[in-house]
């Protein structure tokens, strides 16, 4: 019963959104450049889950290879060993198939080409357009310059090539310690844009590598090895966030330096940034390693894993990713444009069930003990092919806490004393009393019903409320996981600057409520063989996925449900409800 859409090719019939950098390649394929090929990648640094802005780069750069006829590859961008980890890779690859995607030939990495990231260095050292240094960091950081002030040159610049090999060769044999040594480009010092005074290009790193070992103990740096792994890829356009706009001058620097395959060009686009969240990996795994949330796939985060645990589909996620457009603005997305998505997907797919979620206990007296009435409702009014779900009705059923009052508000429509109300499928019933407990509290609803009411209106009087309701003993008991926003407010990064330098301030804006567990929930039978990831609507609730944590096998049967997203925008009924 999952609704993991795989092929966008599904929707072919729908023409995509067109943006800048579709009219990019239309222009280039117009001229047949690059042979009038598309080769694209998405190239993530294995050191955290993906996540929601991940999505939107891997929609992208799958997304046209797909319509273009071109291929696009996953390269994992692995250049800094002490972070990165094969769990992560293996989470990268199943988010990715999981979107619905699929990467040509193996995964690609940095590191199958660090032997000719090598040799380009020393290509580079013989043009005499690379040295290497040894100022410490803080020397370098003071010969660097400022936004407004030139940097100083090195003193090892002017080494010859001789001596830059030799040295290069012995970075590369380990005789120098970490930060000892560095390779740098010969640029220029005085350059506006800082990421050409004379940027390293290797450093030392002695630390084992996933992929390579202990082969190396000097590493490539990002702005290096990525343009050069695209050209030996024979990417056409490689795609990244406007961050990279200033690091564009390097990239094509080294690319018209060395005898590449061929010359990529790169394009940047506004990341994603959705409010009520964070989509940085780094502040993720803060979270998840300070244990704020319980795990990188806890429903609350961005990450893909978790919006998948959530209930969110691959489809809606694609969809929202459609909708939010490619453009070079940076901006932030509604979080409700996310929860659209899914609301509207799950809207046709989702069967329907009934869940009370805070149970109040309910006798019927005008019905026998012993009596189990056999009724059935569709499990989606729409589809009829979705078939029908049986349902009991007995003496004693429950229905939820928060659809009874015993001093209702004006222009009440659920259950109050001495008032009617229809239990969803079934009759109408009238609370005629109710038990209370020592503490005042109401603790069982006394009702009759209507006979007369099944599948058709009373006689001469209007019952305008429905509320769901399950039987107490045809049920079964479930938790239910309500989320709400993770943050309490609409851009922690932001609010967190205001605060301090200290990097860690956005956790004081974490929501202390963005997770109610209820342990005491009811559910129609028809959930209780429900698989992790099958996704239901509990009528008058919203949108609720099996949890993995479920056991529906065991005899207990824990089942587990996690509130994808409300029945409507959450945040205006919480807006309402104050
Ligand atoms: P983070 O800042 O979360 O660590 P990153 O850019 O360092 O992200 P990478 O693993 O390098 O993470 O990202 C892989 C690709 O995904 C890159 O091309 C990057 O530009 C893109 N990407 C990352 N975050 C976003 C985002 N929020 N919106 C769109 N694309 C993104
Ligand atoms: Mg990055």
């Amino acid at each position: 019963m999952s609704n993991n859409k795989t092929s966008s090719s599904e929707n072919s019939d729908i023409k995509p959104v067109s943006h800048f950098i579709r009219h990019i390649i239309d222009n280039d394929m117009k001229q047949n450049k690059n042979n009038g090929k598309l080769v694209t990648r998405f190239p993530p640094e294995p050191n955290g889950y993906l996540h929601i802005g991940h999505a939107k780069s891997i929609c992208l750069n799958f997304g046209l290879a797909l319509d273009y006829q071109g291929i696009c590859n996953l390269r994992f961008d692995d250049t800094n060993p002490e972070k990165e980890d094969k769990e992560y890779i293996d989470s990268i690859k199943d988010d990715v198939k999981w979107l619905g995607f699929s990467w040509s030939e193996e995964p690609k990495y940095a590191s199958d080409y660090f032997a000719q990231l090598y040799g380009y260095a020393i290509e580079l050292i013989k043009q005499g357009k690379a040295y290497v240094c040894s100022l410490t960091p803080e020397q370098a950081r003071e010969y660097r310059g400022s936004l407004t002030q030139a940097g100083k040159n090195s003193p090892h610049r002017d080494q010859t090539v001789e001596q830059n090999l030799d040295l290069f060769e012995r970075m590369k044999q380990g005789e120098f310690g970490e930060g000892e040594r560095v390779l740098r480009a010969k640029i220029d010092m005085a350059s506006p844009n800082i990421n050409l005074r004379d940027p390293i290009i290797y450093r030392i790193r002695k630390i084992e590598h996933h992929q390579t070992g202990n082969e190396w103990c000097i590493y490539p740096m990002y702005d290096y090895t990525h343009c050069v792994s695209d050209a030996i890829e024979g990417i056409t356009h490689s795609l990244c966030t406007l961050e990279f706009e200033d690091h564009r001058p390097l990239y094509d620097w080294f690319l018209d330096q060395l005898q590449t395959p061929s010359h990529p060009q790169q394009i940047e686009f506004a990341r994603l940034n959705l409010n009520y969240t964070i989509t940085s990996k780094r502040k993720l795994k803060q979270l998840v390693d300070d244990k704020h949330v319980n795990g990188w796939d806890d429903p609350r985060l961005p990450t893909i894993s978790g919006l998948r645990r959530r209930g969110y589909t691959s489809a809606s996620i694609r969809e929202f990713c459609d909708r939010i457009g490619v453009t070079k603005v940076d901006g932030m997305v509604d979080m409700s444009t996310l929860e659209f998505c899914i609301r509207e997907d799950l809207e046709h797919t989702a069967p329907r069930a009934m869940c009370v979620i805070n149970p109040l206990r309910v006798v019927i007296e005008s019905i026998a003990e012993d009596l189990v009435e056999d009724l059935s409702a569709p499990r989606h009014p729409k589809d009829e092919s979705m078939g029908r779900r049986s349902l009991k009705m007995t003496r004693v059923i429950v229905i939820d806490q928060s659809d009874f009052e015993e001093a209702p508000p004006p222009k009440y429509r659920r259950l109050t004393i001495g008032s009617e109300v229809r239990l969803r499928n079934s009759y109408v019933i009238k609370c005629e009393s109710v038990v209370k407990n020592e503490q005042g509290e109401v603790i069982e609803l006394r009702c009759i019903h209507d006979a007369d009411t099944l599948g058709k209106k009373p006689e001469g009087r209007k019952v305008k409320g429905v509320i769901h309701w399950v039987s107490e003993q045809y049920s079964v008991p479930a938790e239910v996981r309500l989320y709400d926003r993770l943050f309490s407010v609409e851009n922690p990064e932001e609010a967190a600057k205001k605060h301090e330098e200290d990097e860690s301030h956005f956790l004081d804006f974490l929501n202390p409520d963005s997770l109610t567990t209820m342990v005491n929930a009811r559910a129609e039978m028809s959930l209780a063989d429900g698989q992790s990831g099958d996704s239901f609507q509990f009528e008058r609730e919203g949108y609720f996925t099996v949890d993995s944590d479920s056991d529906s096998d065991s005899d207990s049967g824990h089942l587990v449900f996690n509130r994808t997203v409300g029945l409507r925008d959450s945040w205006a009924k919480i807006e309402k409800k104050n």
